[in-house]
C-alpha cells in the first residue's frame, strides 16, 4: 500500500495503481465529507480509448479495486461487474475538451456547494495566494444533475477553469492527475469555509491588485 502523500508520486501508474489510488481518493472525500451515501464520483483516464471511474450507487469511502468500473469514451462499461453513473456525462465531457487533463472529481462539498447554494461568485483578493493556485473558479448556471444540461453548463468554463462551482449541485475539479484533481477539491473547500467565516465577521475587503503588485496593504 502506498502512501499517496503528494501528485508528484503519480508518475507512470499501472492500473492496478490507479485503482488503488481512487480508492484512496475517495475515502479521503467521505473523510472530508465531500460526498455523502453514493453523492459523488471520480474518473481518470487509462488509455486513448479507456477511462477509469467509480460506478453508481456506492459510498465512496468503501470502495476496493474491483468496485471500478471501465468506460470507452463514448460512457459505455467495458469492463466491471457495476453500473456507470448518469454523472459520467460531465466527466466525459470535461475529458474530451481538455486533453491536458488526466482527472476529474465531481463532489458535494459543504461549504464550495453553499456558494453554489447561494449563487454568490468567490471574492477577489480575499487570499491571493490561494486564488493565485486555484485559477478562475466559474460558477456555472443550474443544470439538472444526469442531464445533457449539465454538461452545457460547463461549455463557457471548461477551457479557462480547473476549479467549477455547480449551482445548487457542488463542485468539479479538473487535474493532471487524480492527486491533483482531489487536491483541488480540498483547496476549493477549504477556501469557501475560511471566507464563509470571514463573512460573518464582516464585509471582506480583498487586497487589490496593485497592492498585490506592491506586496502589501497601505490600510
Ligand atoms: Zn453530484
Amino acid at each position: 500500500m502506498r502512501n499517496w502523500s503528494t501528485p508528484l508520486d503519480e508518475v507512470d501508474l499501472s492500473e492496478d495503481d490507479k485503482r488503488e489510488l481512487m480508492c484512496e481518493i475517495g475515502r479521503r472525500c467521505h473523510e472530508m465529507r465531500f460526498t455523502e451515501a453514493n453523492g459523488g464520483n471520480i474518473s481518470c483516464r487509462l488509455d486513448e480509448e479507456r477511462i477509469l471511474c467509480t460506478p453508481t450507487l456506492i459510498s465512496k469511502g468503501h470502495m476496493t479495486p474491483d468496485d471500478l468500473v471501465v468506460i470507452n469514451t463514448d460512457g459505455q462499461v467495458i469492463e466491471g461487474r457495476r453500473q456507470t453513473t448518469s454523472e459520467i456525462r460531465i466527466h466525459l465531457y470535461a475529458l474530451a475538451q481538455r486533453p491536458d487533463i488526466q482527472a476529474v472529481v465531481h463532489a458535494h462539498p459543504r461549504s464550495a456547494t453553499a456558494f453554489a447554494i447561494a449563487r454568490r461568485p468567490l471574492p477577489q483578493g480575499a487570499l491571493p495566494e490561494i486564488e493565485f493556485h486555484m485559477g478562475p473558479v466559474p460558477l456555472a448556471r443550474f443544470g439538472r444533475a444526469g442531464t445533457p444540461k449539465l454538461v452545457e453548463t460547463l461549455e463557457p468554463y471548461i477551457m479557462e477553469a480547473t476549479s467549477i462551482l455547480l449551482a445548487h449541485h457542488g463542485a468539479m475539479t479538473l487535474g493532471t492527475g487524480l492527486m491533483d484533481a482531489y487536491w483541488k477539491m480540498e483547496v476549493l473547500d477549504a477556501y469557501c469555509d475560511t471566507v464563509l467565516r470571514a463573512l460573518a465577521l464582516g464585509t471582506i475587503q480583498g487586497v487589490t491588485p496593485e497592492e498585490y503588485e506592491a506586496g502589501e496593504c497601505f490600510e
